[in-house]
């Protein structure tokens, strides 16, 4: 799992992650918020509220939780055989992902500084106010989200960071294998 306040770039290093390390598979959330501009078309499934709770009643989510004002979640994840499924999510959907699978790696990614948080959201064209919203829940968020993580990775450089978080996946493969 990676987690992490918003303008980290989880999902850029998501995306170089699964490009970059063979059997991993995206899971792609569902949410209730509305499409940014520019954002990519598969990026979630976007749905509304009713679409959304009634997935939640036929227990049709892994995990999901609030953000911010609008839902978020995981839907039971069906990846090909031998894969292992990389998330990319909030802190209190972290959670119940670890409590229903232990053995899960969570791999905290923060910005290199609030300068460079606060220009990726205004660059991915988030509005001024959203941007300071989202500064103030990042805190909280990492603050959380170490007593959850194994792992804390800057992301000062896309690749350098996609390489440090591919290090850790590979460890915890290697590690797994010993233990099997
Ligand atoms: P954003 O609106 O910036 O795309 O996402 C807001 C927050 O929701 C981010 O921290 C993102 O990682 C998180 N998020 C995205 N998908 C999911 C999900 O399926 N479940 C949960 N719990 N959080 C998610």
């Amino acid at each position: 799992m990676l987690i992490g306040p918003g303008g980290a770039g989880k999902g850029t290093v998501a995306q170089a992650l699964v490009a970059r390390v063979p059997g991993l598979w995206l899971s792609r959330s569902w949410t209730t918020r509305p499409p940014r501009t520019g954002e990519r078309p598969d990026a979630y499934v976007y749905v509304d509220t009713d679409a959304f709770m009634a997935r939640v009643r036929e227990d049709g989510f892994l995990e999901w939780a609030e953000f911010l004002g609008h839902l978020y979640g995981t839907p039971t994840p069906s990846p090909p055989l031998g894969f292992d499924v990389l998330l990319e999510i909030d802190v209190q959907g972290a959670r119940q992902v670890v409590a229903k699978r232990p053995g899960s790696i969570v791999i905290l990614l923060v910005p290199p500084s609030a300068a460079v948080q606060e220009r990726r959201m205004e660059a991915r064209g988030d509005p001024a106010e959203e941007v300071a919203r989202r500064v103030v829940a990042g805190h909280e968020e990492v603050r959380q989200a170490r007593e959850l993580a194994r792992s804390e990775v800057v992301n000062d450089d896309v690749e350098r960071a996609t390489t440090e978080v591919a290090g850790i996946v590979e460890a915890a493969r290697s590690a797994r294998r010993e233990h099997s």
